[in-house]
C-alpha cells in the first residue's frame, strides 16, 4: 500500500504587541495579513487588552475566518483598575519588564513554544520593537527574531540616535532652547527643533528611566534578522535610507489598515470594501455617521486624541471655545477616561454637552476610519499617534496637530514642515490660535492642504496595491517567513 503525501505544516509565527491600542491595532493588522497568507500566527495579546478586544462582536468573526490563527493572552503586570492613560501608561513599561518578561519564558518553555496538534512550535517571533525581553528569548532559543516598530520611521530614527543626541548635549530639553535645530539625527539637520524630538527627551536628567528605557530598547533593534515598519518608501523615503544603513532588512508593509483592505478586496473579489477595524478597545458609536449623513461635503472637523491622551479641564476648554468660535462642525471624540477632574474623575462639564449641540457632536469612541472617510470630514484636530496620522492621509485629510507625547511630538514636525498636509500646534493651547487654524485648515488655505494630501494619499494608495513597494515587501516578508522552515 502507498502511503498519503502529508503536505508540510505551515510556518508558525508568534505576534507580540505592547498592549496598547495603537500597537496592538497594528500588529493585529499584521496578523490578519499573514493569515491570509495561510502562515499559522499565534497573537499574543495581555489578558486585559484581550477582554477588551473581545467585547465586540465583530473580533471574532473576523478571526475565525482563519483556522491557523489563536489569541493567547499574558498579564501586563497591572492591576485591573490602572487608569492605563495619560503619562501613567509609561507604568507598563517596567511592570511589563518586571512581570510579563519571566511569565512569557515560562509559558514559551511549557508550551514548547506554542507546539500543539497540527501546528508546529513557533518558527519566528515578531515581538514589538519595545519588548526586548521576547528578542532575548528568541536569541537564546535560536528562534529568527523579527521587530516590528509600530511608529513613523522618523520617530524610530531620531530615538535611535538619542545616544548622539545626548552626546551633543541636545537634551535634556531645556525651557529657551527649544527652537534651536537638532544637529545629531542624520537627514533631519534643517527643519527639526529640540521641541520636535520625540517625547521622552522632555526629562530633567537623561538618567530619568522613561529615556533611558527607550534609548536602550531601540539601540537593540539591529541584533533581530530584520525590522518590519507600518511606513510606505515614498513618505519616508530619506529617512529609511538611512535607517537602512544600520538595519539592511528593512519591510516597510503599510499603511497597514489599507494594504489589509487591499488584500481582502483581491481575495474575495468584490468591490465592497471589506471591515478590518475591529481591534478597538472601546465601544464604536455609529450614531456619528448618520450626523455626518446630513453635513455638506468636507465641512466637518474631527477631533480625536486617540487612546491615551488626558485633557486638563482648561485644556478642554481652550479647544472646546476654539472649535465653537471658529463656526465649523465638529466631531468631537470624548473618551469617558479622557479628562483629568481635580478628584481625578472624567467628566463633561454640562456647558460644553449643551453647547456643542448646535455645531457639534460628540461621542466616546468613533469608527474613526469610516469617519475619516466620510465625505463630510474636512479636517481633523489630533494629537498626531502614527495609526491616525496614517489613516488621515490615505483619507485625504488634512491634520492640525496638537501632540501629546512619545512619538507624536516628530511626526506633527513632519505633517507640518515636511509633508505640509497640516499644521502643528504643538505646545500651545489657546483657544484664539485654536479658532485661527481650524479657519486656515478649513477655509482660508483649504485647497492647498486637500491638494497636498491628495497626492500622499494616491501614492499611499500605490503602495499598498499590485506592484507597489509595500505590497511587494509584503510578499517579501511572507517569503522570508517560509523559508525559515524550508
Ligand atoms: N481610534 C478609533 N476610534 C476613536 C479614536 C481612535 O478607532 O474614536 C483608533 C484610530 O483609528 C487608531 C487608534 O485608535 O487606529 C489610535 O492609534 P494612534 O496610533 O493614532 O494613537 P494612540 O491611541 O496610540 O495614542
Amino acid at each position: 500500500m502507498g502511503h498519503q503525501q502529508q503536505s508540510p505544516l505551515p510556518p508558525h509565527v508568534l505576534i507580540f504587541p505592547l498592549p496598547i491600542q495603537g500597537h496592538v491595532n497594528s500588529m493585529l493588522k499584521l496578523a490578519e495579513l499573514l493569515s491570509l497568507a495561510a502562515v499559522d500566527v499565534t497573537f499574543l495579546v495581555s489578558d486585559f487588552s484581550h477582554r477588551r478586544l473581545l467585547r465586540h462582536a465583530d473580533i471574532h468573526s473576523r478571526f475565525s475566518r482563519y483556522p491557523g490563527f489563536r489569541f493567547k493572552t499574558i498579564s501586563d503586570g497591572l492591576p485591573d483598575d490602572h487608569p492605563r492613560a495619560g503619562e501613567r501608561i509609561m507604568e507598563i513599561m517596567p511592570s511589563i519588564k518586571n512581570v510579563t518578561a519571566s511569565l512569557f519564558k515560562e509559558m514559551m518553555v511549557a508550551t514548547d513554544c506554542f507546539r500543539s496538534d497540527g501546528r508546529r512550535p513557533v518558527t519566528c517571533i515578531i515581538a514589538d520593537g519595545v519588548l526586548s525581553f521576547a528578542g532575548d528569548f528568541a536569541v537564546e532559543k535560536g528562534i529568527p527574531l523579527v521587530y516590528f516598530r509600530t511608529v513613523s520611521a522618523c520617530s524610530f530614527w531620531a530615538c535611535f540616535c538619542f545616544q548622539e543626541i545626548m552626546e551633543a548635549g541636545e537634551v535634556p530639553l531645556k525651557g529657551n532652547g527649544m527652537d534651536l535645530l537638532v544637529k545629531s539625527v542624520p537627514g533631519m539637520e534643517g527643519f527639526l527643533r529640540r521641541r520636535d524630538l520625540p517625547g521622552f527627551c522632555r526629562v530633567d536628567e537623561v538618567s530619568d528611566p522613561r529615556f533611558q528605557v527607550i534609548k536602550t530598547e531601540t539601540r537593540q533593534t539591529p541584533r533581530a534578522q530584520a525590522v518590519i515598519l507600518n511606513t510606505f518608501e515614498n513618505l519616508e523615503g530619506p529617512v529609511l535610507s538611512h535607517i537602512r544603513t544600520r538595519m539592511p532588512n528593512l519591510f516597510t508593509i503599510g499603511p497597514l489598515h489599507s494594504h489589509l483592505k487591499s488584500r481582502l478586496l483581491k481575495e474575495k473579489t468584490t468591490t465592497t470594501l471589506p471591515s478590518t477595524a475591529s481591534g478597538s478597545f472601546w465601544e464604536e458609536d455609529r450614531s456619528c455617521i448618520e450626523w455626518l449623513d446630513r453635513k455638506p461635503p468636507k465641512s466637518v472637523i474631527y477631533v480625536s486624541f486617540g487612546s491615551i491622551t488626558v485633557l486638563s479641564r482648561d485644556q478642554l476648554m481652550e479647544f472646546w471655545y476654539g472649535l465653537v468660535n471658529s463656526g465649523q462642525y465638529f466631531l468631537w471624540v470624548m473618551r469617558p477616561d479622557s479628562i483629568a477632574g481635580k478628584d481625578g474623575k472624567s467628566q463633561i462639564p454640562a456647558e460644553i454637552s449643551e453647547g456643542t449641540k448646535e455645531r457639534g457632536y460628540m461621542v466616546g469612541w468613533a469608527p474613526q476610519e469610516e469617519v475619516l472617510n466620510h465625505h463630510a470630514i474636512g479636517g481633523f484636530l489630533t494629537h498626531s499617534g502614527w495609526n491616525s496620522t496614517l489613516e488621515s492621509i490615505v483619507a485625504g485629510v488634512p491634520m492640525i496637530c496638537w501632540p501629546y507625547f512619545a512619538d507624536q511630538m516628530i511626526n506633527s514636525r513632519f505633517v507640518s514642515e515636511v509633508w505640509k498636509i497640516g499644521l502643528d500646534m504643538k505646545d500651545t493651547c489657546d483657544r484664539a490660535l485654536i479658532e485661527k487654524m481650524v479657519r486656515d485648515l478649513m477655509v482660508v488655505r483649504k485647497d492647498e492642504f486637500i491638494r497636498s494630501v491628495d497626492r500622499m494619499a494616491k501614492m499611499a494608495r500605490e503602495a499598498v496595491s499590485g506592484r507597489g513597494s509595500s505590497y511587494c515587501n509584503l510578499d517579501g516578508l511572507i517569503e522570508y517567513v517560509r523559508s525559515m522552515v524550508a
